[in-house]
């Protein structure tokens, strides 16, 4: 059976050469991350490369997986510390000093933080929290100079380029900065597939980017990472404009206070599903893997909650990127991912998702029909991509075989919950386009001769194409 969620791996030092990446990909990677905060462009752009070669390795051996998509994470509005030599080791309740500059005379310890109205800001907030809620300070002062007096509620060690949050703050930052528009042109200018746009709080900074890339006649698939208490008040409004919608945990969980954090992944995973966007649950999956070889009871029930939402898909952070086991962390996502997938199909056929418009009706139509005659998977002609997004809506359990006309929607489809893209030759009859993509469905082993399907693609009507439902059976 194949895994219908997809999954996203984030590359970094441990799994980044041709070889890493290419075990990946036959370990089930269906997106390769680069994480923006991390690295330089020489290096994402030789990353980039090595993707893009082995896509053309993949699409010439007609087999799958049959192409990797590439998603650009952007830095986003965010506080670190600085870089430090040695890491600082703070004993609990010791009183520190987070400042934007170097304070020579200070005789306490000085954390520097890349955020000049760090005070003004911190005022604003219930605590500061590091590297995502592992150590907190409560704030004692914020002092003329910039600089804040915070006492630690825990020891710890401070490290460089640590996120630093500030809960309730709304940061006197833009979302995107100088840094990101730079990311973003990169991201043009390299053709990759997504754009993880981090710490979005509002719908406007989304169009903000798609109306630049369009200026320069460009288009990439934009995906909001909610990770802020504004993003999740202006949720609605920043799922409709998006491509596809991220639940960022990491920070989201550090901005929210982390009991309210699985509401808030189901109210994101709800609401998109409805609208139809692709959903991600990103970050600690399967953290202990970073170091272990094999996850903790809870990660595994984490991924399979995941599963049973129906989320689109699930990340890999740290644990592909930098740990000691990227392909055994891969392996085990994949593992509990298809064996959730498996429990449900058994009694779960498909989701009730509401009825929009004239093409959900035929989307649920389609589905209905493929369960009803136990087709083995739903095949769709679909030049943009948006009827097998519309089919995805519903969840069937079972492949989405979706006919394709070029690479860029091909990878695009890889986002979305069990589609599978092939780039398919489309010709002006819509059978001969059809008879191609079914070749290719039995080279890449997706369909047998007798297998029937449940079809979506336009047939002759006297002079004109409609769009048909129909069930076929595999010549
Ligand atoms: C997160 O905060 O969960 C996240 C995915 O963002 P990043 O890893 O870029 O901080």
């Amino acid at each position: 059976m194949l895994r219908l969620t997809k999954i996203i791996c984030t590359l970094g030092p441990t799994s980044c050469t041709p070889a890493q990446v290419a075990a990946l990909a036959r370990g089930g990677m269906n997106i390769a991350r680069i994480n923006l905060a991390h690295g330089t462009w020489p290096e994402h752009r030789k990353t980039i490369r090595i993707v893009k070669t082995l896509n053309r390795k993949l699409a010439a051996s007609g087999k799958l997986p049959s192409c990797v998509g590439i998603l650009l994470d952007t830095r986003g509005a965010e506080v670190r510390t600085g870089i430090v030599s040695e890491v600082i080791s703070i004993r609990k309740g010791e009183l520190v000093i987070f400042s934007p500059h170097a304070l020579p005379k200070e005789k306490r310890r000085v954390i520097i933080v890349n955020h000049k109205t760090f005070a003004k800001d911190a005022r604003q907030a219930e605590q500061i929290l590091l590297d995502n809620g592992k150590m907190s300070f409560e704030l004692v002062a914020a002092r003329a100079d910039g600089s804040v007096v915070a006492r630690a509620r825990q020891k710890g060690v401070v490290g460089s380029r640590r996120h630093v949050n500030l809960p309730g703050a709304n940061l006197d930052m833009p979302s995107l900065t100088k840094d990101d528009w730079e990311s973003i042109a990169n991201a043009a200018n390299e053709g990759v597939d997504f754009l993880g746009l981090s710490f979005i709080r509002k719908a406007s900074e989304i169009e903000d980017v798609r109306a630049w890339l369009a200026r320069r006649k460009k288009s990439i698939c934009l995906i909001a990472k909610i990770e802020t208490r504004q993003g999740l008040q202006n949720l609605q409004e920043i799922i409709e404009v998006s491509d596809a919608v991220m639940v960022a945990r990491g920070d989201l969980g550090a901005e929210i206070p982390f009991e309210q954090l699985p509401v808030a992944q189901n109210e994101i995973v709800l609401r998109s599903r409805a609208a139809g966007k692709p959903v991600i649950i990103a970050t600690h999956m399967l953290e202990s893997m970073v170091e272990n070889p094999i996850p903790t009871r809870a990660e595994v029930t984490d991924i399979a909650h995941a599963a049973m939402t129906s989320s689109d898909m699930t990340m890999l952070s740290g644990e592909t990127a930098s740990g000691a086991h990227p392909l055994l962390a891969l392996d085990a996502m994949d593992r509990v991912l298809r064996e959730t997938e498996a429990h449900l199909a058994a009694g779960f056929r498909m989701l009730d998702a509401t009825i929009r418009n004239n093409r959900d009706a035929q989307a649920k139509a389609v589905v209905t029909d493929a369960i009803a005659s136990s087709a083995s998977a739903i095949a769709v002609v679909t030049r943009t991509g948006r009827t097998a997004r519309e089919i995805a809506r519903f969840r069937p359990h079972m492949p989405i075989i979706a006919f394709a006309p070029n690479r860029r929607v091909q990878r695009a489809l890889q986002l979305s919950f069990g589609v599978i893209p092939l780039v398919t030759p489309f010709k002006s009859d819509p059978e001969a386009t059809l008879s191609a993509g079914v070749a290719l469905a039995r080279k890449a082993g997706l369909l047998r001769k007798g297998s029937e399907i449940a079809l979506v693609s336009d047939a002759k009507a006297h002079d004109k194409y409609v769009s048909t439902i129909q069930i076929r059976k595999i010549a």
